[in-house]
């Protein structure tokens, strides 16, 4: 089949982000059943306010679930995106614990690409300009990172997705963790922010686990450099889940004050709905193993075509990721935006081409996203041959 006759077929796909499918959001069904009572644990009425850091029960499953300290974390609406957003907005309004606000001082950000969009929309919209670090095979490249927190006392941030990164599947080494950890910065207030977005959500059969960034920081000497966080977006439910900060014990006293002024408490209810739900860890594992057998396939299809399609083709490579969402796919240099425009007219939306570099320029025009999640297995399989249609005639143009 060429392209045309592809465009012909009418495909209707909205691939551009990386929503669970429906049946994965029905996984967790038992979620919109019966809550049976609304006390907590310890008698809290959850209905009313209070327990701005979260019900005790929800921050010792997050505990469990990142292994840190209760008293290091708080669990804190439904979205990490939000969270992340909040800690770099008190950051250029209030300052980091014992620094001066950033607001009205050059603030840069480093971050690694390809990358996750929505980190870099945050940073565009508080006017915070961002520095590109090439992210290699074991994290983003050490030296470069190194030398210009070393140097640049305006780097006051460095956006980090370790595991299954968004969207290249990358995982830190250890090693880049330790350095990342230990290494000198010219900013006292230098923060890493450390989104684990995909700390469970593994497709193939190794169960990849990573050095924990908060202990590294705080044996380095530098405890408070690193906010982690973490969300059931896709544990759950995407649109309804719950949302976790963890950092050192200055920098969560730090968020407290800040976000008692904004907020009288949490919906402590979908807490107690996720707790009883979730109940523990191994548990969270079991709901992962069911999300994997119906992502694997998915992202199986999608290699499978690509493979047929595209194998030898010169300049053109992807991603084979042993978790997250996305596999990135790269172009010949100059093709990745037409592809996305020829796949648009074949019926298929993609995340549009430089969304994963800061400004949303990618200097070779290379990278696409691709989104194997929400289609169904047949959309997807038909999907990821339009694409390779697409690139082909792109790269032919
Ligand atoms: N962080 C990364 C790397 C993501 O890919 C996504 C969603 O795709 C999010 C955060 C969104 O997280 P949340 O739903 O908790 O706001």
């Amino acid at each position: 089949m060429d392209y045309d006759t592809f465009k012909k077929l009418g495909l209707k796909l909205d691939m551009s982000r990386g929503k669970p499918a429906p049946e994965q959001l029905d996984l967790s069904a038992e979620l919109l059943e019966r809550l049976d009572g609304h006390l907590a644990a310890d008698g809290t009425d959850t209905r009313n306010y209070g327990l701005a850091s979260g019900l005790p029960e929800a921050r010792a499953l997050f505990g469990s679930l990142l292994d840190l300290p209760v008293s290091q974390l708080v669990v804190d609406g439904n979205s990490s995106l939000a969270l992340m957003h909040d800690t770099v907005m008190f950051g250029m309004v209030h300052g980091m614990p014992g620094g001066a606000p950033w607001m009205g001082q050059p603030v840069t950000f480093l971050c690694p690409v390809p990358g996750y969009d929505r980190h870099f929309a945050i940073c565009e919209s508080l006017g915070i300009r961002m520095l590109a670090i090439p992210l290699n095979a074991d994290g983003p490249d050490m030296d470069a990172v190194e030398e210009r927190v070393a140097a640049d006392a305006s780097i006051k941030g460095m956006w980090c997705v370790p595991k299954y990164s968004n969207p290249s599947g990358t995982v830190y080494s250890d090693q880049v963790v330790r350095r990342l950890a230990a290494m000198k910065t010219a900013a006292p207030d230098f923060r890493l922010l450390w989104d684990d977005a995909y700390r469970f959500h593994h497709l193939g059969e190794r169960r990849i686990a990573i050095a924990s960034i908060v202990e590294e920081c705080a044996q380095a000497g530098n405890p408070d450099r690193a906010f982690v966080y973490a969300s059931t977006s896709k544990i759950t439910l995407a649109g309804a889940g719950l949302a976790a900060l963890a950092s050192s014990p200055a920098n969560i006293g730090w968020w407290q004050r800040h976000t008692a002024v904004r907020s009288i408490g949490p919906d402590k209810i979908n807490q107690l709905r996720h707790v009883r739900y979730l109940k523990d860890r191994a548990n969270v594992e079991a709901l992962m193993e069911r999300h994997r057998r119906v992502l694997k396939p998915k992202f199986d299809a999608v290699l499978a075509q690509f493979d047929k399609y595209l194998a030898g083709m010169p300049g053109v490579s992807w991603t084979r990721p042993e978790g997250g969402y996305f596999i990135d796919l790269l172009t010949p240099p100059g093709c990745a935006r037409r592809t996305v425009e020829l796949a648009k007219e074949a019926g298929i939306v993609l995340t549009p081409a430089g969304a994963a570099f800061p400004y949303g320029r990618d200097p070779d025009d290379r990278h696409i996203r691709i989104a194997p999640s929400f289609p169904s297995l047949e959309e997807i399989a038909l999907a990821a041959k339009g694409i390779a249609l697409a690139l082909h005639l792109a790269a032919s143009e």
